[in-house]
């Protein structure tokens, strides 16, 4: 189970890329956050983080 980017309500501010212990998230062409699943290990650390509650389970 991994953490997904909600994109309609992410604002591209970039502080989960931060937050990730395993850098998994990156921002992508379209300025918002994007979560590598592979890599993700559900630390819940990004949605604790992001300011309008993006991150999202499974
Ligand atoms: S849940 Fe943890 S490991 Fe997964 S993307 Fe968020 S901060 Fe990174
Ligand atoms: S912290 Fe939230 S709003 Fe900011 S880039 Fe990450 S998912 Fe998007």
């Amino acid at each position: 189970m991994a953490y997904k980017i909600d994109k309609d309500t992410c604002i591209g501010c970039g502080a989960c890329v931060e937050a990730c212990p395993m850098g998994c998230i990156k921002m992508a062409d379209d300025g918002k956050a994007e979560i590598d699943e592979t890599i993700c290990i559900s630390c819940g650390s990004c949605k604790a983080t992001c300011p309008v509650d993006a991150p999202v389970e499974g």
